[in-house]
């Protein structure tokens, strides 16, 4: 029989590896190394090169926007940038969101839902909305879970194929509305209901000039399809909080791509091995 030896641990197994790894962190700290951070360089030939190709980059310093910029790539930001080449991480994410309130104003009578700040956001533009008399806002769209996605690509794909549902709906994960942010309009009395046409109308012009003072901005404009990688959409609203909002829309910025300065996501990138999972 094998002698067995009892497992005593020595205290500098116990004690040494916490001390070893707090060290290195302090060490890190010190030596200001940051993990994640943009390469200053890259960022500034890309905006460079998109100046040269005619476009006007937001008065910020790229500094003054670090931070925030950082945050567009987590899918509990409400600055998250979701896209064609961005999709949400993880590719489930499932937001906190709450039901959109129903009044005179606004019309929730589908009982969708929001995440509190967009949902708070919404019910003041439609009570502006109403008071100064541009009608009653209905809610068509708002919040959409992954599967609820995945099962409405797949209809619209047997509706249009999938050329044309690419352009007009997400792939799961990569749809704005998953993140809680997102909520389509429309003004039934006035028609349009999901169409272009809707940024004819009182209410759509209403949206495009004042949405942005709720924290709102018309994601999906005119002739942005190349960078955006979807057709007009006035009814599709998205939350960005207030500052980034009135930036946006004070420096006549035209999608989010341009305004973090981020590269064109008009399709989605070819599907190699290392991206099928
Ligand atoms: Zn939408």
């Amino acid at each position: 029989m094998s002698k067995t030896t009892p497992l005593v641990r020595k205290p500098a197994f116990v004690f040494l590896p916490p001390v070893v790894a707090a060290g290195v962190g302090f060490a890190l700290i010190f030596q200001g190394v940051s993990f994640g951070a943009p390469n200053f360089e890259i960022l500034e030939q890309r905006r460079a090169a998109r100046v040269e190709q005619g476009w006007t980059p937001p008065t910020l310093e790229l500094t003054d926007y670090l931070y925030p910029r950082l945050a567009t790539g987590f899918a509990g930001s409400e600055w998250v940038v979701v896209n064609k080449h961005r999709p949400l991480s993880p590719l489930d994410f499932e937001p906190k969101v709450r039901e959109v309130a129903s009044s005179e104003a606004l019309d929730n009578s589908r009982g969708l839902e929001l995440r509190n700040v967009a949902a708070t956001a919404l019910e003041q533009m439609a009570a502006e909305m109403f008071s100064e008399g541009v009608g009653q806002l209905f809610v068509n769209s708002a919040y959409r879970s992954y599967e609820y996605q995945k099962d409405l690509f797949v209809s619209k794909t047997e509706q249009y194929g999938e050329a044309e549902a690419l352009v007009r709906s997400a792939k799961a994960g990569y749809s704005e509305h998953q993140t809680g942010l997102a909520v389509d309009v429309s003004v039934p009395a006035q028609g349009c209901a999901i169409m272009q046409c809707f940024g004819d109308t009182v209410a759509g012009k209403w949206i495009a000039d004042n949405s942005w003072r709720f924290g709102y901005i018309v994601r999906y404009e005119q002739d942005t399809t190349a960078v955006t990688g979807y057709t007009y959409e006035p009814w599709h609203l998205r939350y960005v909080g207030i500052d980034i909002a009135r930036k946006y829309s004070q420096d006549g910025i035209h999608t989010l791509e341009d305004f973090w300065g981020y590269p064109a996501a008009e399709n989605y990138p070819e599907i190699t091995e290392s991206t099928l999972d």
